[in-house]
């Protein structure tokens, strides 16, 4: 009896996979076709100076809305993109795209773009890069490309030589999401980096918990020591700004309390408003979209 219900389940499970596995497939095809056919759009998530209460760039993230399954997080179709090697025809599409909307902006306006570590064991981000640039005509003090610890832990040797040629032509460089891999803290002299952006999980408990608040300001003060520039992901409420602005030093917030990550016409509505970008009168509020 046993037996036979173990049968059954060793079916069940093998029926299952085979959908998982050809949902995965299909996805997989689908999302050669978006990336082929320009399918993919960007969204612009503003970077704001707390104390002046000024955009000052933005970070453009790749959204993929599926014929028939609609919006895709990027949390999904990222790694299919990264284990299918389709990842740099997905970087060269999003560096092209960013740079090309980011010189339609206010001059003071920079474009932030994520880079994958798997981009870097392609040899191809400087290319990519340098084309992007050349095509669009950005200055290179325009664009700031933003790497996670997996870069540094994974590709470490591919990605440092890169990002040295890139840094000594005035591109910024950032370590994203600071704070939530594994990687040594002996990185940050390494490595050329010209920004921490901390992770929003250094944020979340800040309004209630002093301990986490101590922790995200001496985080925030260890980049500073190095001359690292540094950003606060994943703001959320006036509370936590408030904390942010009073107890730490950090250069740049970034998160939903701003807004949502907004198309480049909603945006560039937005940036004229403030163009050329003078401190806000009022305090600046993104509708949400
Ligand atoms: P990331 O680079 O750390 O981007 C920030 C993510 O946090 C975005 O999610 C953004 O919408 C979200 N976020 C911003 N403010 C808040 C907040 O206040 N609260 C919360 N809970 N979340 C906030 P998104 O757009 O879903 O992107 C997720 C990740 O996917 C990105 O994390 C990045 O690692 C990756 N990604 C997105 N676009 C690209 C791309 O073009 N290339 C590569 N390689 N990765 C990308
Ligand atoms: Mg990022
Ligand atoms: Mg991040
Ligand atoms: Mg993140």
């Amino acid at each position: 009896e046993a037996k036979s219900a173990g049968k059954g389940q060793v079916v069940f499970f093998h029926d299952r996979m085979d959908t998982e596995y050809q949902q995965r497939q299909q996805l997989k095809a689908d999302l050669r076709k978006a990336i082929d056919e320009g399918e993919l759009s960007l969204v612009y998530q503003p970077l704001i100076n707390p104390r002046e209460n000024r955009i000052v760039g933005c970070e453009a993230l790749a959204r993929w809305t599926h014929p028939t399954l609609g919006p895709i997080s990027p949390a999904d179709f990222i790694p299919i993109a990264e284990e299918t090697g389709m990842i740099s025809d997905l970087t060269r599409y999003v560096l092209n795209l960013a740079t090309h909307d980011c010189m339609t902006w206010p001059k003071n306006i920079m474009v932030a773009v994520n880079i994958s570590a798997r981009d870097f064991r392609s040899r191809q981000v400087e290319t990519m890069v340098m084309d992007a640039l050349s095509k669009s005509g950005l200055p290179p003090s325009r664009l700031e490309i933003e790497v996670t610890e997996t870069t540094v832990i994974d590709e470490q040797e591919a990605a440092e030589a890169t990002l040295h040629t890139l840094q000594a032509m005035g591109i910024g460089i950032a370590l994203d999401d600071f704070g939530t891999g594994y990687s040594s803290l002996s990185y940050l002299r390494s490595m050329p980096f010209t920004k921490l952006k901390i992770d929003r999980s250094f944020v979340a408990d800040i309004e209630t918990d002093s301990h986490a608040l101590r922790l995200l300001a001496n985080v925030a003060q260890l980049g500073q020591d190095l001359a690292l520039k540094i950003t606060v992901e994943g703001v959320e409420t006036e509370g936590q700004l408030a904390l942010i602005t009073e107890k730490t030093n950090v250069d740049l917030v970034q998160g939903f309390l701003y807004g949502r990550p907004l198309s480049n016409e909603a945006l560039t509505i937005l940036l004229s408003a403030h163009n050329p970008a003078p401190p806000l009168a009022q305090p600046l509020r993104i509708a949400a979209k």
